[in-house]
């Protein structure tokens, strides 16, 4: 059994793509290899569950439009899916005890979006349970392991789809961001990923943890590589009452994303020697204090310089709510977490006790088995802030900082920057078990990337670098932007990764 996937020898979903239209390889082919180094690197426990018929059914299909000349942009391109979208025909877990064996009769919005435009999913990736961690170390079903070093975390709680796609068994896969997400697994195992405008991707069909936070987003290895996911995956939906139709008079159409995309790409280019000229990188004074790792500190500072070398402005600015957002965060989160959980009584979904007297200790039981202790927490905290007597002094009072929050970005981007930038996390990734004895150390590592959260604005992660001899793992790099600019963050990121490798390194050949 060969454990190198075909489309490895590609670097790009582009380059794939034209091999694909060119028969040079066929989807049933790239499946088949896909799956066999899935499994044989099972050690990572990066996917929940594969089902290698209905992966070469799709990749069949992929082949069959190919051939005909009427293939999507994504024919025949190996991804797979977090855990939390619910996929007709695979297992939707949300890494959760309370919902093993479940088999949704849906697809996700991103997920049948994905599939319309050829995209062959291997399976359905790890997480943390019901996506409430930082370390993927709350998955129901075991750690997802980090590809660059088995003792550490990949980062959470997309930490399946970061650790599948560094490990080059998938060239993208999808993810949710509610507090960071997407960008914490991408920095920390060395790949990319783009939290979008929260509205941007439909909510549907992907199961819900903190409704006005949640935003689903791609994680692959390139910045272009992200641009045909994220196109791809957003639009309006109907079906999500949260979903915009447009943002500031501009419609949230497919192919949005590309569009800005290449009109940024066209007038970088008509810069000359210099591509960012004029660029505006705000550097919040705030996301440089005593919590910040002296070396993912120096590689993000080394990154900057890159960005002024391409011709980029840099500006201090001030985010002094950045620390708030961790309480705001962890009132907000909860409160809806708590609410959106309630559906998880043993009745109308999830698992049930076997055995209980009455009614009320059937849900109690089944409640009590069914969740994980981060989750039990998290519901405690929320249920507590919602109540009666302490409603006012927690949740109105975070909703009432989380405004001041998204204050601060409007202050920065109407006067200072075009766009934010600064590290995604403290430190490199942690080894396993390393925050067992206080579960709250992983809230704090949440503080660069809840702010964007809260403010609903698109952000991402880029690889940046390594952290120090001793603890040599991937450093990402935030980009933030201001409401619908996401095709300009992924032209900025892609400006960056034709002037740097480190997008380009891989495990065990860094
Ligand atoms: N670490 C944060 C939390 O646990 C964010 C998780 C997420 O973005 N899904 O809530």
């Amino acid at each position: 059994m060969s454990s190198t996937p075909l489309h490895s020898e590609f670097d790009s979903i582009q380059s794939l793509r034209t091999a694909l239209q060119e028969r040079k390889l066929s989807a049933r082919e790239l499946a088949a290899s896909a799956l066999d180094a899935a499994q044989a690197r099972n050690d990572l426990n990066a996917f929940l569950h594969v089902d290698p018929a209905l992966t070469l059914a799709q990749a069949d299909a992929a082949d069959k439009l190919l051939a005909s000349g009427q293939a999507g942009t994504l024919a025949g391109i190996p991804i797979a899916h977090k855990d939390v979208f619910t996929t007709q025909g695979w297992r939707t877990t949300a890494a959760s005890k309370m919902l093993a064996g479940y088999i949704s009769p849906f697809d996700a919005t991103v997920v049948s979006r994905l599939q319309q435009a050829g995209a062959v999913s291997l399976g359905k990736l790890n997480c943390d349970e019901f996506a409430m961690g930082s370390g993927n170390e709350n998955s129901a079903f075991g750690p997802t392991k980090n590809p660059w070093d088995l003792t550490a975390v990949p980062g959470g709680s997309s930490g399946g789809s970061a650790a599948a796609v560094a490990a080059g068994l998938v060239m993208a896969a999808t993810g949710t961001d509610t507090g960071g997400s997407v960008r914490q697994p991408a920095a920390l195992c060395g790949v990319s990923g783009i939290k979008p405008t929260y509205g941007t991707v439909s909510r549907f069909g992907m199961i819900a943890y903190g409704s006005s936070l949640d935003q689903a987003g791609p994680i692959a290895r390139h910045a272009k590589d992200l641009l045909e996911l994220l196109d791809t995956m957003s639009g309006f939906d109907p079906r999500d009452s949260t979903s915009l139709e447009t943002c500031d008079g501009i419609e949230n159409a497919p192919g949005r994303i590309r569009a800005d995309f290449n009109a940024t790409i066209q007038s970088q280019n008509a810069g000359g020697g210099k591509p960012l000229a004029g660029l505006r990188i705000g550097v919040p004074t705030e996301f440089f204090n005593g919590g910040l790792a002296s070396d993912v500190a120096a590689a993000v500072e080394a990154a900057l310089q890159t960005f002024e070398t391409l011709g980029a402005l840099r500006v201090s600015i001030s985010l002094p709510r950045t620390e708030l957002s961790i309480p705001t965060y962890y009132v907000i989160a909860p409160a809806e977490a708590s609410s959106n959980l309630s559906r998880y009584d043993g009745v109308r979904y999830g698992h049930r006790a076997a055995q209980y007297r009455d009614l009320a200790e059937m849900t109690s039981r089944s409640r009590t088995e069914g969740f994980g202790p981060e989750v039990l927490r998290r519901i405690m905290v929320g249920t507590y802030v919602l109540s009666h007597g302490y409603y006012d002094a927690y949740y109105l009072q975070a909703q009432r900082v989380r405004r001041m929050i998204v204050n601060d970005f409007q202050q920065a981007f109407s006067h200072q920057c075009d766009v934010i930038m600064g590290p995604v996390t403290p430190t490199v990734a942690k080894h396993i078990g390393d925050n067992r004895e206080d579960p709250t150390a992983d809230w704090l590592a949440d503080v660069y990337t809840l702010g964007v959260s809260l403010a609903g604005l698109p952000a991402m992660s880029i690889p940046c670098g390594f952290g120090s001899p001793q603890r040599p793992l991937p450093i990402g790099l935030q980009i933030i932007g201001n409401y619908f600019s996401e095709g300009r963050l992924l032209a900025i990121a892609d400006r960056f990764q034709q002037v740097t490798d480190w997008h380009q390194r891989t495990p065990g050949q860094k």
